[in-house]
């Protein structure tokens, strides 16, 4: 995820360039930079860290004065947030320059092909290879339209591209596929962006993309075309938001919009996952499988939500490896002289990669002689940076403070990290692990289905507005999904919610169940009958002393219908997978009765 502008009309391209990166920085702030064209030439610049870096520079060299532009702010994926791999990216001979936002999956191949042809790649990107190709296409065809579709063939993977020729300095070149871009339209300008906060200040008329289309903008026209080339039309509509709201794609929080993000959170932590030959691969594994074969036991250390994303993980880790899982609060883990060995691998969640606590517990790991590997969605962050081995989840910064998209991109991570294990260690066939990970790979979609009953969710928050406390009950993978329930409620609702085992119920904590109180069941899969048919009794049980349950059950799941106050359908999955699911409305849950209590989500 990154911040992606483009711009050409009659104003300084630098100022609404840098003004509106500004307005996407919340995208993305590892790096940030501009490309101009100015005088046939590509001027251009591109700072490591905040937005703010690349202004200070840009104050002190000023670049030369031009009304075409393009800039970028990066949420770096493939390559350290330093300034080479910072973007914008040229071509071999600085005639092109491209800014990307996502992740080129073939990146690898195409490289070697440029490098076995004499092209020197300056920087750790996926994106530099596109600039190269770009360019190599510009030369041929002398067209940067016909070269971007000519380009775009051969990605594979989620892509914005923007781009300039310094031969042309009245036109901006755009692509997307699986990622964001729109584009605005101005008198006598036109702009591009990843969304219109990137162009609000200057207009409302905005200009939708379907998958695979590239536009060129010139400061008088628009046009689009499909990759093949075949001439298309974007959809024009009026956009109605303010500015502040524009910066959250029109939510009212970042939370908010950060849970519909999830599809797409979830989508780009899958990607580059598999060879050509099917094989699972993790890019920054770090740890040979031969250290990976030796592991005997795995502890798991976090904090807050990404220690319930260590539970789910500790389930689907140990069913599909056999190898032995602890999840420990990093907070703990410290002081209680756990044991590690040799053949000990030490998992580390932190989705900033700077927690205290868990940075704590890995030096204490390290010192052991533990293998270390981090699940982070932060790249070059200090955690991964002290591990062995680390898994990025492409989650794009988060900004709302309850964890959301950040929670269910580590519970991907989790996942591949089990079935990568699985795949070292051989405990389970290949077609099998394959199969899993078709299963994930239709996720986005179910969470999107999630999403789209949100107005139902948000109805069952304002029916709870006068509450003064919640339980959530979950059994196996539902249950870390109940602890997680309450956590949000907790932290954002500022309500007291407990999250429990509902097997557990019956050892004390049913004393606290009184009429009306709202009770969130996590029902198991039917497939699964004895963790299912477990759960129903249990919802039976609190239901018989006066709660009122509000049932999450899957697509098809009669049997829960005469014991449920009200129903949350979700859709068919795994048991193992079902937490990317079900955690969905209790976010949505918990973000709304938040909002209708008032407090600042
Ligand atoms: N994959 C590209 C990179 O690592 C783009 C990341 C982004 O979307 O900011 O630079």
């Amino acid at each position: 995820m990154c911040g992606i502008v483009g711009y050409v009309g009659s104003q300084q391209a630098r100022d609404v360039v840098v003004e509106g990166l500004r307005r996407l920085e919340y995208r993305g702030y590892d790096s940030a930079g501009v490309a101009l064209v100015a005088d046939g030439r590509i001027a251009h610049d591109k700072r490591a860290g905040k937005l703010a870096n690349l202004e200070k520079a840009l104050d002190e060299r000023a670049l030369p004065a031009a009304t075409t532009g393009i800039g970028h702010t990066r949420w770096a994926t493939h390559g350290a947030p330093n300034d080479p791999n910072a973007h914008p990216h040229l071509g071999r001979h600085g005639r092109v320059a491209l800014v990307h936002n996502g992740i080129i999956e073939n990146f690898a191949a195409l490289r070697a092909e440029l490098e076995a042809s004499g092209h020197e790649l300056r920087s750790e990107t996926d994106t530099e290879v596109a600039a190269h190709l770009l360019e190599l296409e510009v030369e041929r065809t002398g067209d940067l339209t016909t070269a971007m579709q000519v380009v775009c063939c051969r990605l594979e993977g989620a892509f914005t591209l923007v781009a300039v020729d310094s031969r042309d300095p009245d036109g901006v070149v755009a692509a997307r596929r699986n990622s964001p871009l729109v584009v605005g339209i101005g008198q006598g300008e036109n702009f591009l962006g990843s969304d219109v906060a990137a162009f609000i200040g200057h207009t409302r008329e905005a200009m939708e993309l379907d998958q695979d289309q590239v536009v060129t903008i010139t400061a008088d026209g628009v046009s689009v075309s499909g990759f093949d080339g075949a001439p298309a039309e974007g959809r024009r509509y009026h956009v109605d938001w303010d500015l502040t709201a524009a910066e959250k794609d029109g939510h009212d929080w970042f939370m908010r919009k950060e849970i519909f993000e999830q599809p797409r959170a979830v989508a780009d932590s899958l990607l580059g996952r598999r060879t050509p030959e099917g094989l699972l691969q993790l890019d920054e594994m770090r740890l040979s499988d031969g250290d990976l074969r030796d592991i005997d036991k795995i502890i798991i250390i976090a904090a807050g939500t990404s220690f319930y994303a260590g539970m789910v993980a500790k389930y689907a880790i140990e069913h599909w490896t056999r190898i032995p899982v602890e999840v420990e609060l990093a907070s703990e883990f410290r002081y209680r002289d756990p044991i590690l060995t040799r053949s000990t691998l030490v998992v580390a969640i932190s989705q900033s990669g700077e927690t205290a606590d868990t940075l704590q517990a890995i030096r204490h790991a390290r010192v052991q002689r533990s293998k270390v590997l981090a699940i982070c969605n932060s790249n070059g962050s200090t955690i991964p940076r002290e591990s062995d081995g680390v898994i990025y989840t492409h989650a794009g910064p988060e900004i709302g403070v309850a964890s959301t998209k950040g929670y269910l991109t580590q519970l991907v991570a989790c996942y591949l990290l089990a079935l990568y294990l699985a795949q070292v260690k051989g405990t389970r066939f290949g077609d099998e692990i394959g199969q899993v990970i078709d299963q994930l790979e239709q996720m986005p979609d179910h969470i999107a289905s999630v999403l789209a009953q949100s107005e139902e969710v948000y109805a069952l928050a304002r029916e709870h507005v006068e509450t003064r406390s919640v339980l959530f009950l979950g059994r196996h993978a539902g249950y870390p999904v109940a602890l997680e329930g309450a956590l949000k409620l907790k932290e954002i609702a500022y309500l007291h919610a407990e999250g429990f085992a509902a097997g557990e119920l019956k050892h004390g904590p049913i004393a606290l169940i009184e009429e009306g109180l709202p009770v969130l069941c996590i029902v198991p899969p039917q497939g699964r009958d004895f963790l299912h048919d477990k759960m129903v009794s249990g919802i039976q049980e609190v239901r018989a002393r006066g709660a009122r349950t509000i049932c999450l059950a899957e697509e098809g799941d009669e049997s829960i219908t005469p014991y449920a106050d009200a129903l949350v359908r979700l859709p068919q999955v795994p048991v193992l997978l079902q937490p990317l699911v079900a955690v969905v409305p209790l976010q949505l849950f918990a973000c709304e009765l938040a909002t209708l209590l008032g407090h600042d989500v």
